[in-house]
């Protein structure tokens, strides 16, 4: 009889709550990770950076496995049917993983869970992802907030070392299960071709110090650039709130308690995944125009900054959270752009991809959201570029044919028209009929 570990977002054995259980749960431990075709379909992309960032986590992964005299399992189709077979190859007793909050993942989990109940199989699924989840903060009268600064002060008033404490999973290595080095499947054979991007490393220590001076300036490494990591769990988030918390300024620490509560946000409210929070922003009439959903997404609204962000995005998979604010502010307000267009193509493009924090963002941009900027208030690219790339050195990194507006393509909308434009729609919209 084996107990397995699913591996899902946290491709670590170093402080993973949910191996920690599984490694103590008495019986030797099969690590599994399933490619799911449901999602692996809907990736519109054969090189899909993503997956190449998984799999090169997941041979890492095995290769580890392998020095404790282990194998990482990998199998490739949906989860479902996976389970099947996987009861009918192994004696399995126990089933244990970590906690998803995205809505296909909780689905996906309620339907594994219930099959191997039927086989008498128990399947626990452990909070790993997050420093507090689900209900864990919740207002006085038990509904959550929607409210960050709200909700900070709670996390504040909670927090504990204990919260904060490793898993030490690796006391426990020797409870791996010994089996004869599993052959791994190639990219090729899950369907995809390699990425050949430079993924960030795992090295963030250095911009904590500076990092409320040095977080607003695009054209400096003046943030972590590890969110990738905390996508697919290559780091601990336990580690990072600790190294975060042992500051004398909070700022990074606050970002990532922003983590937690937009993953808060959307296990409690999964329709705004879809749908705005606020239901009479969905009585807005976007405008989507095709041509200029094109134009932003390649980065040729003729406003160097904007089109310096979406350059950044296309060709690292990583855009600076000051220029994720602009651009999505440009599209939804000056374009007048349906929200969702930009949060799909954010999602297609992104490393650190995060259904709740990008979501999140999205609503925050577009004011639909809980908490986010009045609908009014519209960044302003030039004025943004006077305050945050004086210099230009940003813009001239990525829009290298930028030497000086003059000979810049024209703005594909005038600023003051199109906020006008932006606010009287919004205005409209918001106007109890
Ligand atoms: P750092 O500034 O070093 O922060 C450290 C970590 O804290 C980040 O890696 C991230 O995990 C977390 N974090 C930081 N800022 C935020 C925030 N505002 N909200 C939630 N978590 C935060 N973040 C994502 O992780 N995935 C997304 O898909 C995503 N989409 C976004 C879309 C829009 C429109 C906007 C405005 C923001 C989005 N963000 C998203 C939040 C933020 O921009 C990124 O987390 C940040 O830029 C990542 O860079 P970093 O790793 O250097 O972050």
């Amino acid at each position: 009889p084996v107990s397995i570990f699913w591996f899902r977002r946290d491709l670590r054995l170093h402080d993973n709550a949910g191996l920690y259980h599984a490694l103590r749960s008495g019986l030797p431990v099969l690590p599994l990770f399933i490619f799911d075709t449901t999602i692996l379909g809907k990736l519109p992309d054969r090189d899909d950076a993503r997956v190449t960032f998984i799999y090169r986590s997941l041979l890492e992964l095995n290769s580890e496995l392998e020095n404790h005299g282990s194998s990482l399992v990998i199998k490739h189709g949906k989860p479902l049917d996976v389970w099947e077979l996987l009861t009918e190859d192994f004696n399995i007793k126990s089933v244990f993983t970590n906690n998803d909050y995205e809505p296909y993942a909780t689905q996906r989990d309620a339907e594994v869970s219930l099959l191997l109940a039927k086989k008498n199989i128990s399947f626990s699924s452990f909070k790993d992802h997050v420093i507090f989840e689900k209900s864990e903060i919740v207002k006085e009268d038990g509904q959550p907030y929607s409210v960050y600064s709200a909700y900070q002060r709670k996390w504040y008033e909670k927090i504990r070392s204990f919260h904060l404490k490793s898993y030490p999973t690796e006391k426990y290595y020797n409870k791996f299960s010994h089996i004869r080095p599993v052959i791994q499947p190639s990219l090729e054979e899950i369907g995809f071709t390699e990425n050949k991007l430079t993924f960030p490393d795992k090295e963030y220590l250095g911009v904590l110090k500076n990092y409320s001076k040095t977080r607003d300036i695009p054209s400096i490494p003046g943030t972590s650039e590890i969110g990738v990591h905390l996508r697919f769990g290559t780091l601990s988030i336990r580690d990072l709130a600790r190294n975060g918390i042992t500051q004398e300024d909070r700022t990074w620490l606050n970002e990532l308690i922003w983590r937690d509560f937009y993953a808060m946000i959307l296990w409690h409210f999964p329709h705004t995944a879809q749908s705005s929070f606020k239901k009479n922003y969905d009585e807005i009439r976007w405008r989507n125009n095709e041509e200029e959903f094109r134009a932003w997404c390649q980065g040729k609204t003729g406003y160097p900054l904007v089109d310096a962000g979406m350059r950044q995005l296309n060709s690292t998979g990583w855009m600076h959270n000051r220029l994720r604010m602009i651009t999505a502010s440009f599209l939804t307000k000056h374009l007048l752009i349906d929200w969702r267009w930009g949060e799909a193509y954010f999602a297609r493009l992104l490393l650190d991809y995060d259904m709740a924090s990008n979501v999140g963002g999205w609503q925050w941009a577009a004011s639909s959201g809980n908490d986010a900027v009045p609908y009014f208030r519209i960044f302003n690219p030039i004025l943004q570029t006077k305050k945050f790339d004086p210099a230009l050195v940003y813009i001239k990194k990525w829009v290298p044919e930028f030497a000086g507006s003059l000979n810049y393509p024209r703005p594909i909308v005038d600023h003051a028209f199109a906020r006008q434009r932006a606010i009287a729609e919004f205005k409209r919209a918001l106007t109890p009929k």
